[in-house]
């Protein structure tokens, strides 16, 4: 070997140390002593303030390829973090695009954020709330061809956080991330170790398709040397993560000897945090219906009922009770999810049954003149047993019915379908 090579051996790994060893979690306001961008003014994580965010609409997000069993999955112990490198064949590259965004962002990796105790742990703050876990999927914007290339340009990275909560009492802890990395622990528990882990997609992160809403703002990475490169959205909802999981996290050692990974909270300096509610997460793989009486494809939104308060009235809306558990959604704001389905299993889909349309509107406040209502002529069986578990949902006010009484057709025309 050289001398010029064994020099750039030595610094190479000189380099590398240094970059573990000059800060620590311990000290975070030192950071910036070396790493000026720590300093700056547009700094994550921050604490997201409901009250204090703008609506934007909704988002756009639309993921492609999440659902791709990557070809490898490898835990790293990269001493600030855990990180999960994965890799996909080329045309299955998990990517990211918005109107938040310019351009299409790819799946770098995942790292892992936790606390030395259960009040701490994610770096991002709800009202001033902590939580015990935060998991970041980092995406890098594709025109810059790679992650460290990108970390370099203002608008490099897309940033996903999900932050994760102990589950209530009798909660189904639904597979969770760490359930994949837990068994390895201990091949991670040193500086430097990783594992090879059994490929899952990531659609695993229940972030991805989870209809939940997100807050967005820029900001910066968590970690020196803190480059204000980064578009954040902060997942609204947070995921149960099992107890015993978070705490065996805590059992993998990080450089310096640090319990705990989470940087505080930085100030917002009168940045924009935007909420974004996610009507639509991926419009090509929701159903849609087409028409020669609709000018445009509509997009499925949302399904509801009617109901009256007795036998007599209610709505002639189809009501297929066999598939919706609603003990659980008794109270106002309850909710449950429910076994998946095909909407086809709605009985109207599907049948040749006779239709009459008019242009009408919502039929409850602010009754806004936007819909074309399409009917179908058929009335649906249903039994009195599950109408009267309708009946039984309390809604707000009390109210025993939620169909409102017919209104003047004016000189409006129906047309019927046969
Ligand atoms: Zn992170």
């Amino acid at each position: 070997m050289s001398i010029a090579k064994l020099l750039t051996l030595f610094l190479i790994v000189k380099g590398s140390i240094a970059d573990e060893a000059d800060w620590s979690y311990e000290n975070p306001d030192d950071w910036k002593t070396n790493y000026p961008d720590c300093g700056g003014e547009n700094q994550s994580p921050i604490d997201l303030v409901e009250n204090d965010t703008i609506q934007f609409g909704a988002l756009d997000l639309d993921w492609k390829n999440y659902e791709k069993l990557p070809k490898s999955v490898k835990a790293v112990n990269i001493g600030r973090s855990v990180q999960l490198d994965m890799e996909w064949n080329e045309d299955e590259i998990p990517s990211i695009t918005s109107s938040l965004f310019d351009g299409e962002y790819v799946f770098a990796h995942y790292n892992f954020h936790w606390g030395a105790n259960d009040d701490s742990g994610s770096e991002h703050t709800f009202d001033g709330h902590s939580f015990p876990f935060e998991g970041h999927m980092i995406h890098y914007k594709k025109d810059y061809g790679s992650y460290d290339e990108a970390i370099e340009k203002k608008d490099g990275l897309v940033a996903i956080a999900a932050l994760g909560r102990f589950p209530d009492e009798d909660e189904d802890s639904k597979k969770v991330v760490l359930q994949s990395i837990t068994p390895h622990i201990d091949d991670i528990k040193e500086v430097g170790g990783s594992a090879v882990i059994d490929p899952f997609p990531l659609t695993d992160f229940h972030v991805v398709y989870s209809g939940t809403d997100f807050v967005s703002y820029n900001g910066s990475m968590t970690f020196p040397k803190c480059s204000e490169v980064v578009t954040w959205i902060v997942a609204v909802d947070k995921f149960a993560m099992p107890k015993d999981q978070v705490e065996k996290l805590r059992s993998i050692k990080l450089a310096q000897g640090d319990d705990h990974n989470n940087r505080p909270v930085q100030p917002l300096n009168g940045r924009d945090v935007f909420q974004l509610n996610v009507k639509w997460y991926d419009n090509s793989s929701r159903p849609y219906v087409t028409s020669k009486i609709l000018n445009d494809d509509y997009i499925f939104y949302h399904l509801h009922f009617r109901w009256g308060a007795n036998d007599k009235e209610g709505s002639d809306h189809t009501l297929n009770g066999k598939r919706s558990d609603i003990s659980k959604i008794k109270k106002v704001n309850d909710s449950k999810e429910i076994k998946v389905f095909p909407l086809s299993l709605f009985d109207v889909i599907k049948k040749e049954n006779s239709w009459a349309t008019y242009n009408g509107s919502f039929t409850e406040p602010d009754c806004a003149e936007v819909v074309t209502w399409i009917l179908s002529l058929d009335i649906y069986s249903t039994t009195s047993k599950q109408l009267i578990a309708l009946r039984s949902v309390e809604l707000s006010h009390h109210e025993d019915h939620n169909n409102r009484p017919t209104q003047l057709l004016n000189k409006r025309s129906v047309i019927i379908y046969k």
